[in-house]
């Protein structure tokens, strides 16, 4: 993973963020420090994604409070793509529950790629894993909703919830990729062959490449991560979007999955639930804390954003934020006079 380890020092973990103007200057300086890093490559396999400046980035931190913290680039809207799968995952969970969807979804790992069609295949037709396209276009199947459009509102209206504002489909992002989505049509029907899905497998990609279009800012990924972070109550809004249970089962899946086959890496390196999408946007939660939102279109090989990456991380470690890190370690640490 091409994250940065860079005598970064760790925070110990403390259940709190630091006070508001910290984490205002950490969050400047996490933008500060990535910005010239030019690495990575935009993606392409989306037409229209290729247009895009490789020189955008923005990084944001709303905490469990609704306050915000934005660096860069914060307002450029951009498609939000498998950054949905989390949100569609969650609504999904909450109209059907824990074991409904794990058992018809699945929730592991497949260690192949994001568009893998002998994932499929090796899995006798199971989806496997909701945040690669076979696992996402089945969550998407199960939405409530007698027909395509009552389905589409169900998620405009859910990931517009999860945000605080009413999102917006990118026509042309939309159109860009309904016209060259082949292989998730192909997904989809072989999921279907298999049983998977129960609607007209073409109706179903298109209600999932709506919900890939959606068009957001880094702050708007802050914002929805927060959501989760808060237990399912949008801290900006105070609205109720999902149970406290739904959260704590959809950023399981994101730690397992969140990053393609490089969720691992991920998880070692940042020690947090994560998403990123092929249009440059990454998603990250603190439980309790905050959702980080970060911007910037080059990718690695695996579809993260690099830029977005090392920002996470910095954060993570100055923020105090890896899950797996014990405050009470650092305590006793301390006491013997090592810390
Ligand atoms: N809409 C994209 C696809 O299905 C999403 C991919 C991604 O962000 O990983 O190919």
């Amino acid at each position: 993973m091409e994250v940065d380890s860079r005598d970064v020092e760790q925070r110990a973990y403390t259940g709190l963020l630091p006070e508001w103007s910290e984490v205002e200057s950490l969050v400047e300086a996490a933008h500060r420090r990535y910005e010239a890093d030019a690495s990575g490559v935009v993606a392409d396999y989306i037409p229209v994604l290729a247009q895009a400046n490789p020189d955008w980035f923005a990084v944001s931190v709303v905490e469990t409070n609704g306050e915000a913290h934005c660096a860069g680039d914060a307002d450029v809207e951009f498609s939000i793509q498998s950054i949905s799968k989390a949100f569609v995952y969650a609504l999904v969970c909450e109209a059907y529950g824990h074991d409904v969807v794990a058992d018809r979804i699945g929730v592991n790992n497949t260690g192949l790629p994001f568009n893998s069609v002998i994932a499929i295949e090796l899995n006798d037709g199971h989806p496997m894993n909701p945040m690669v396209n076979a696992g996402a276009i089945a969550t998407t199947a199960l939405i409530p909703g007698l027909t395509p459009d009552e389905q589409w509102e169900h998620i405009a209206s859910g990931l517009s919830a999860f945000a605080g504002r009413p999102l917006q489909v990118d026509e042309t992002v939309y159109r860009s990729e309904a016209e060259t989505n082949h292989r998730n049509r192909a997904i989809a029907r072989l999921l279907e062959s298999y049983g998977r899905i129960a609607l007209d497998p073409l109706e179903v990609v298109d209600v999932y490449t709506r919900q890939c279009s959606l068009r957001v800012t880094a702050k708007d990924l802050a914002v929805m991560g927060a959501t989760l972070a808060d237990g399912g109550v949008n801290p900006v809004t105070g609205e109720r979007v999902v149970s406290a249970g739904v959260c704590r089962d959809t950023l399981a899946i994101l730690a397992a999955n969140g990053a393609y086959e490089r969720s691992g890496e991920w998880l070692f390196e940042i020690g947090l639930p994560g998403k990123s999408g092929v249009a440059g946007g990454l998603i990250t939660v603190a439980p309790g804390k905050a959702g980080i939102g970060t911007f910037s279109p080059p990718l690695d090989v695996a579809g993260n954003s690099v830029r977005g990456q090392r920002a996470t991380a910095y954060l993570s470690r100055v923020l105090g934020l890896n899950i797996f890190a014990s405050h009470a370690h650092t305590l006793a640490a301390r006491g013997r006079g090592q810390a």
